[in-house]
């Protein structure tokens, strides 16, 4: 079912995301105190997985000046107040807790004395509550880096840690990987293209693409690897058919009845053999040790159902989700329309995929599942799939990857949350979309970062919270 090129790729693991404004306030403290040490609190949401643990930043707790102790060395925090962030973790909904503190001339790193609070904490945090996390983590404002470290406990595995590894701040036009690791930078292969991104380049090479659904989107995943992408999790069920031919990209006769994931794999290995791709022949709901460490999820998927699920773990775990498709309708044997859609959530910053594309969600829940299934053609033996062509992959893939590209390298571009492309009259029209504040996953209750412990399902939540937003939004 799953074939990688390396085991155990990206290797155990913390990484933290969290929203550009909460990472500039971060270092903008840091440095309003000039040489003195400050610190704050933060509420953390956290999805556990096989190799280590993503957490979510939720929400900044400044401490009170009061509160604040300064000895010669470092910043410390009153007694009551301890007490008061140790209740917060113990009734909160997260059940994560952070204490970030500066090294104003120093590194991003704790020190020795650092270390032994943050075990000694967490230690004592984990007599509250049966599962939960603590982290420890130093900004340094010099270098605007973030280090420390995680520590989480399970009822049934005890106290564990990992060094902080990863760190992706989130913003509406950039995602910045604060990361150590380094990837050979290819510049023979990019050598074109090297001087529209620069050092952004090093970004691209380093994020982690999720691709959710491969039909059309083969094209954006290969495409991608061209531009310098490196690092690749590709997830479909299907297998290639004679009649994805005619848009698929890197398969040929010889491939019908081969797992699309991998021969997408193959044509991106050919490509650059040093690229990292775990190919996952499933459903993505059956992969989500992988989806949630990926830094972008890309969707292409062909239901409703899958689309809100998508959108859904994205604000779960605050990542930057874009889904594209595309298609054509004929009616009494006329083209009535022909065109695709790129929406492209950023959690934090912007509408969800349902504030976005409202008419989705009313469509899924006035009809049952398998109508829905039906009704977009993907439930076998049903005779019409929706008209598809490879021209619409073609221009949708390359503008999805245009604004992929914009949004690593931070350029000056205004990205767009929904963008249309109506062939039949060549107009593309872009909006700006908000968060609806009833919106049950980006509005004002919102569950971005919420993460998920591992009791219960995930996707068993999914339509309670997204249920009400749809008889709100009916009428229009
Ligand atoms: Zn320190
Ligand atoms: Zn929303």
């Amino acid at each position: 079912m799953m074939s990688r090129n390396d085991a155990k790729v990206f290797g155990a693991e913390a990484a933290l995301t969290l929203h550009e404004r909460d990472y500039d306030a971060l270092v903008a403290q840091a440095r309003e105190r000039g040489h003195r040490e400050t610190a704050c609190f933060a509420d953390t949401g956290y999805w556990p997985h096989q190799d280590g643990i993503e957490l979510f930043l939720r929400e900044l707790i400044p401490i009170p000046a009061l509160e604040l102790s300064e000895s010669a060395t470092a910043v410390g925090v009153s007694a009551p107040f301890s007490v008061q962030m140790t209740e917060r973790l113990r009734t909160s909904r997260t059940g994560g807790l952070g204490f970030i503190h500066s090294h104003p001339n120093g590194p991003s790193r704790l020190s020795p004395s650092d270390e032994t609070f943050a075990r000694e904490a967490a230690a004592d945090l984990a007599r509250f509550r049966d599962r939960g996390t603590f982290m420890s983590l130093v900004c340094s404002p010099e270098s605007r880096e973030l280090g420390g470290r995680v520590f989480w406990w399970e009822s049934d595995n005890g106290l564990r840690s990992a060094e902080l590894g990863r760190v992706r701040v989130v913003g509406s036009s950039r995602l910045q990987l604060l990361t150590g690791e380094q990837n050979e930078t290819d510049f023979e292969f990019l050598k074109r293209q090297w001087s529209l991104f620069g050092d952004a380049q090093r970004a691209i090479s380093q994020a982690r693409l999720c691709f959710a659904g491969l039909g059309s989107n083969s094209h954006f995943a290969i495409g991608a690897a061209q531009a310098g992408f490196r690092r690749f999790v590709l997830i479909d069920p299907d297998v290639v058919e004679l009649h994805n031919l005619n848009r698929f990209r890197g398969a040929g006769v010889d491939d019908v009845g081969s797992p699309k994931v991998d021969v997408v794999r193959r044509e991106i290995l050919r490509l650059c053999p040093s690229a990292t791709v775990i190919a996952i022949q499933d459903r993505f709901e059956n992969a989500m040790d992988d989806v949630v460490r990926a830094d972008i999820v890309l969707g292409g998927v062909d239901n409703a159902e899958a689309r809100l699920g998508l959108n859904r773990v994205c604000a779960l775990t605050m990542k930057p989700y874009m889904d594209l498709s595309g298609g054509g309708e004929v009616a009494e044997g006329e083209l009535q329309a022909f065109g695709f859609q790129v929406t492209f959530y950023r959690p934090g910053s912007t509408g969800c995929f349902i504030c976005a594309n409202p008419h989705v969600l009313r469509d899924f829940v006035s009809s049952t599942r398998l109508e829905v299934m039906e009704a977009t053609g993907y439930v076998a033996g049903v005779p019409e799939s929706p008209p598809q062509v490879v021209t619409l992959s073609l221009q949708g893939c390359g503008k999805a990857l245009e604004m992929l590209l914009f949004y690593l390298a931070g350029t000056r571009a205004e990205l767009p949350v929904r963008l249309l492309y109506d062939a039949l009259d060549h107009s593309i029209a872009q909006f700006t979309v908000t968060s609806d504040p009833e919106c049950g996953i980006c509005g004002e209750e919102s569950i971005e970062g919420l993460g998920h412990v591992g009791s219960g399902d995930w996707m068993d939540e999914r339509l309670d919270v997204a249920l009400p937003l749809c008889e709100g939004a009916a009428g229009d």
